[in-house]
């Protein structure tokens, strides 16, 4: 990939958490302690900072770097969880993936996270965005499909019991709101798909 392609990912991930800061921080108030917004803010934006650096290594080093900034910078349950998923990515990927390879890292990439939060998909957390991403990357689908199933499976953490991160405190109370991490991995997904597909 070359420079610019990843300096134009770095770009939109940060645009689109900026965005939507308020509205992350308003779903980590409904259900957890209101910080995940400026957590992802504070994180994207050191990332965006250091963007020509990073964006001048290889891939797999590229994504090694977000991945320790992330851990860095973010704080917070999902500051280790974000930063495992792209340290994994970058460990996983060879420098020039297909989607064969791509896929394979991200199952890789999940085990990692899910390892590290010690859950599970169906837990009401950002993996319940990430397994079904999984699946459509391997079943095929386009860009924007990808992007339709992660916010759709973001949504579909409504209904859900939390019963990982802050938000199992809260136990039966936590039904009726979208998590957080799933609303972010969403936002980060169609960032990251539309680029992609614009090339
Ligand atoms: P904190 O919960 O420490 O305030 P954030 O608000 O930044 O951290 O992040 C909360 C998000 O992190 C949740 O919405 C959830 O998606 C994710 N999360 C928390 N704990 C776990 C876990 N054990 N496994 C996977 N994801 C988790
Ligand atoms: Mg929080």
């Amino acid at each position: 990939m070359a420079a610019s392609d990843f300096s134009s990912l770095i770009v939109a991930a940060a645009n689109t958490i900026a965005a939507h800061a308020d509205e992350l921080t308003a779903l980590d108030q409904a259900i957890g302690d209101g910080d995940h917004g400026l957590n992802m803010k504070r994180g994207f934006e050191a990332v965006r900072a250091e963007k020509d650096t990073i964006a001048a290594k290889p891939l797999p080093d590229a994504l090694k770097a977000v991945g320790t900034k992330l851990v860095m910078t973010v704080g917070g349950a999902s500051g280790p969880l974000f930063g495992t998923l792209f340290m994994a990515l970058g460990k996983e990927l060879p420098a020039a993936p297909d989607r064969a390879a791509l896929t394979t890292a991200l199952s890789k990439a999940i085990e990692a996270v899910s390892a590290r939060g010690k859950s599970q998909p169906g837990q009401k957390t950002m993996l319940d965005v990430l397994q079904p991403v999984y699946e459509a990357l391997a079943q095929g689908k386009t860009g924007s499909e990808i992007a339709d199933v992660a916010d759709k499976a973001a949504d579909a953490t409504v209904p859900m019991k939390a019963l990982r991160g802050r938000a199992s405190f809260l136990g039966e109370r936590s039904i009726g709101h979208m998590d957080a991490g799933a609303r972010s991995t969403a936002l980060l997904v169609r960032a990251v798909a539309e680029t992609v597909e614009d090339r």
